[in-house]
């Protein structure tokens, strides 16, 4: 800007002795102007450039706090977040839902026997498993420490069956190279609300979750309704 200012101020002295035409005066406010619109645009382009690093920081931040570091699934809060709206939903359009509570069985062997490294990974291989089974429209979150819960929309038990049998299988058919006799298995609780009988989703995963340890008396690698 001092630059301009003083090229500015030399041409002003130019034109005031020796312009007699005003040739000068006239190719001195156009270049005036053109140095102003480049200077305007410099500074558009960069403000539009702080806009979106801040949009990034944003939404990084965003993720951040919804999503499980390690799987990738949503955390507890964001799922409840996410559920509630859904649930609400589904319960003034009279449609079912269904909640599937999903614990790797015997996952402390797996700790004790391969390492706390390798038990992260198959958590991490466990979860994506589980997203392979769902719609877009399905929620799913880490729940906690081996435990996935999800919310499956517009599912009866019949369609939310379907699903937790689907995960088994997958879940079964995941295979290590270093360790390619490792078999893993899930038993899953499952609860359904049908339109007739709306309830809330905390009593929703409350069922799910004893169900789900029904399923782990009865033998685990299954799936149990209560
Ligand atoms: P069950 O079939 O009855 O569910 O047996 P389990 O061994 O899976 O259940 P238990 O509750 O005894 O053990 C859960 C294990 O999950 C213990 C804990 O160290 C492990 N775990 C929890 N979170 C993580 C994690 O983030 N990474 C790893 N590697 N292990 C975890
Ligand atoms: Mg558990
Ligand atoms: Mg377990």
């Amino acid at each position: 800007l001092g630059c301009v200012a003083f090229a500015y101020s030399s041409h002003f002295f130019l034109i005031k002795t020796h312009d007699p035409s005003g040739i000068y005066k006239s190719v001195t406010i156009s270049l005036s102007i053109f140095a102003i619109v480049l200077l305007v645009g410099k500074l558009k382009s960069r403000e539009q450039k702080n806009i979106q690093a801040l949009k990034r920081s944003g939404a990084a931040l965003i993720h951040m706090a919804t999503t499980d570091k390690l799987t990738g699934a949503s955390n507890r809060h964001a799922f409840y977040k996410r559920g509630e709206a859904l649930h609400e939903h589904s319960k003034s359009l009279n449609i079912p839902i269904s909640v599937l509570f999903i614990d790797i069985d015997h996952f402390k062997q797996i700790n004790d026997l391969y390492g706390h490294a390798f038990g992260d990974a198959a958590l991490e291989r466990i979860s994506n498993a589980i997203k392979h089974c769902l719609r877009g429209s399905d929620i799913n979150c880490r729940y906690g420490g081996e435990e996935f819960v999800v919310l499956l929309a517009h599912a009866d038990s019949d369609a939310a069956h379907l699903v937790a049998h689907r995960i088994i299988s997958v879940v079964q058919s995941i295979r290590f190279r270093e360790y390619p006799d490792l078999r893993l298995s899930v038993s899953i609780g499952l609860s359904c609300m049908q339109p007739e009988a709306p309830r809330s989703l905390e009593s929703l995963i409350r069922s799910a979750d004893k169900a789900m340890y029904q399923a782990k008396q009865d033998g685990r690698n299954r799936v149990t309704m209560e």
